[in-house]
Parts: structure tokens; sequence; C-alpha cells
């Protein structure tokens, strides 16, 4: 972490120990100020963790028994989860072969009458295709929930990633490209109805003390993780850029090598490379051989959600999304983060080269 940030860090803890108040207080009140301002949205709820924000964000819309989410084939399991703890069924929709985030051509074919709303997660850091998923959400009368947990920043034809949906979910979980130093998120929403609604049900559903409307849960982000947060926003701007920035070297110095894939940007979107992720059938080979040269790896995801024993219940096989699965099979997340320099770009290229030659 770069001296500076550290040197904002340092005071906001001080003042948070001798503040003296440590749940729901001034610093978290703050916070969920300068989040909504910088997501283009009025309202932002602080929450435990990014799977309370996205379960939140569907109870505020009364989601429940009986109902389906569409959700992408391609996900993080946690977007799938939200779905599942509030009692819904996630319908999978398989993904865009270039970009991997949910394809909206596949949509419509998945939503039934009991389809409540549609979950896009702007997967390792680029914005779904929105206009057409917004477009297909109005015209069903379905609500968008968007699960921005690695995309904060990015957007679609200029709007915002957690702009989108009549209430998201975001996560602040320490790696995440505005991370905290233990486990936070947001919902962000315009809506001054399901923000009063959130902040009840993160608060045991209560809005005034020991007086409860209705049956909530203990879901608030921590007045030190909000401190914490607040220094470090003004950074993620120049953070987002310098990702973008490695991103382009690889892009650069990987093209054009038979048999691997590199990220796809969908027109009119961005990308803010939470992950840079790479495809090639030789995923285990390529990882190995990294290893080999000191270089850290990891895989995003190794088995897709339907393929999960936690959703056996649902009672998919392998075949049942396979763009999902090849995508699990093949992909690699290079190394990527602020800070990381071009040399280190050009020698990781040159060992990837090195193996495909
Ligand atoms: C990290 C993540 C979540 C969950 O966030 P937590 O803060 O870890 O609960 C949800 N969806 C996606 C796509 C994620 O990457």
């Amino acid at each position: 972490m770069n001296a500076d940030v550290r040197a904002k860090l340092t005071p906001a803890f001080e003042q948070f120990i001798d503040s003296g108040w440590y749940i729901l207080g001034s610093a978290v009140s703050a916070f969920e100020q300068e989040y909504a301002a910088w997501s283009g949205t009025t309202h932002c709820i602080g929450v435990a963790n990014g799977l309370d924000a996205l379960v939140l964000s569907l109870k505020a819309l009364n989601i429940g028994p009986g109902d389906e989410v569409i959700v992408p084939s391609n996900t993080y399991i946690a977007s799938w989860l939200a779905v599942s703890y509030v009692g819904a069924t996630p319908v999978p929709v398989e993904p865009h072969a270039a970009t991997c985030n949910i394809d909206p051509t596949l949509i419509e074919a998945a939503i039934t009458p009991a389809t409540r709303a549609i979950m896009p997660v702007h997967l390792y850091g680029q914005c779904c295709e929105m206009q057409q998923i917004v477009d297909i959400a109005t015209r069903h009368g379905l609500h968008i929930v968007e699960d921005n947990a690695q995309a904060q920043g990015a957007t679609c034809n200029g709007r915002l990633t957690g702009s989108f949906g009549a209430v998201n979910g975001t996560s602040f979980y320490p790696g995440k490209n505005l991370g905290a130093y233990g486990d936070a998120g947001a919902v962000t929403t315009s809506d001054p109805a399901l923000d009063k609604r959130v902040r009840m049900l993160r608060n045991y559903g209560s809005e005034k003390k020991y007086y409860n409307e209705e049956k909530g849960i203990n879901s608030r982000l921590d007045e030190l993780q909000a401190a914490l947060l607040s220094a470090k926003l003004p950074y993620l701007q120049q953070w987002n850029h310098e990702r973008v920035q490695i991103a382009a070297w690889y892009n650069e110095a990987l093209a054009g090598i038979p048999g691997l894939r590199l990220p796809q940007v969908a027109e009119g979107c961005t990308h803010v490379y939470h992950i840079y992720m790479v495809r090639t059938e030789r995923r285990d080979e390529l990882q190995a051989w990294l290893a080999g040269k000191g270089i850290g790896t990891l895989i995003h995801y190794p088995v897709a959600p339907h393929m999960q024993q936690a959703y056996a219940d649902l009672g998919y096989k392998k075949g049942d999304f396979p763009l999902a699965e090849e995508i699990a099979a093949t992909c690699l997340s290079l190394p990527l983060y602020p800070g990381l320099s071009f040399e280190a770009v050009q020698e990781i290229a040159s060992h990837i080269k090195d193996l495909f030659r």
C-alpha cells in the first residue's frame, strides 16, 4: 500500500478508538453518503458483507419463496446463495462467450410467470450489457438487483454499476477493488422507501431502538470499517485506472498467442479489472508453469454454481450450462493489483509466451 493511504488510515483508526462509539455512528453515516455519491445513487446502506447486501436487497423487494430470480450460470456462488437464502430459486442463464458476463439475448427464454428479478453480476470487474437488460426488465415488469461486488466504478454507456437496479449489493471484502480490513458490504439505491426498508432490515427490523416492525437481521457495517473505507475511497478511481493500465499491458504483451484467450470488453461497457482472467485448455499446465517461476495465479472459479454439491437439490447435471463449465475448466487469473509494475507484467508475459512457444 502506498504511504499516502497509510498516513490516512492511522489517524482514522485512532479517532475511531477514541470515539467510544463503535456501531452505527457518524463514521458509517459519512461513508454511506460518500459511497452513494461515488456510485451515482442517492442512498447507501452499510452492511456486514456482500452476501448480506444481496440478501437484504432481495428481501427489501419482498422476493421470497415461490419466486424465481434470473442469475448468471457463470458467477461466484454468493450471487446464487443470496437468492436461495430468501427462499427464492436461482434460474441460471449462460454467459456471452466473449465477455463471460450474462448474455442478454438468452434472458427472455428463462422468464416464467414466477420470475421477479434479474441479477446481473458484473463479473471480474466488467459492467454487464445493461441497456439490453434494463429493456428486458422493463418489458416484463421485473426488478434488477445488481451484484456489484467486483466492479465498483465500471460503467455501461457512462452509467455506473450499482445504479441500474432498484436496489443493489456490493462487497468490500479485503480483496475487492475497494477493500476493507475485514468483512464489509453495502447496498445502493435511489429509492427512499427501499433505503428505509434495508436500513431497518440490517438492524433487527427496527428503526427505533427496541421497537421492531419486522423480522430483520443483524448485518451492520462497523464504525471501524466505515472509517477505514472513507480513508480509502478517494483513491479508488486512481486504483481502477492503474488496474486498467496493467490490463492494457497484458493485452499488448499477450496478443496473438494461439490457444490463449484474453479478456474482451463489450461495446459501451467498461472493465475495472478486479480480475484479469485468461482462458486456455492448458490452464492447469500454465498455472503450474507460472508457479514454478514463483508467480502465483488463482482460478475464479473452478466449479460453476450448478455443479456445486450445495446445489445438488436443483438437479442440474454436467452439460446443462456448457459455457459456464468451459470457463470453470479453462480460466486463470493472472496477477493484477495497483502498483504492479510494467516490468513485472512483461516478465509474467514472457514466461507465458515461453510455454506456448
Ligand atoms: C465477493 C463477492 C460476493 C460476496 O461478497 P462477501 O463480502 O464476500 O460476502 C458476491 N458476489 C460476487 C460476485 C463476489 O465476488
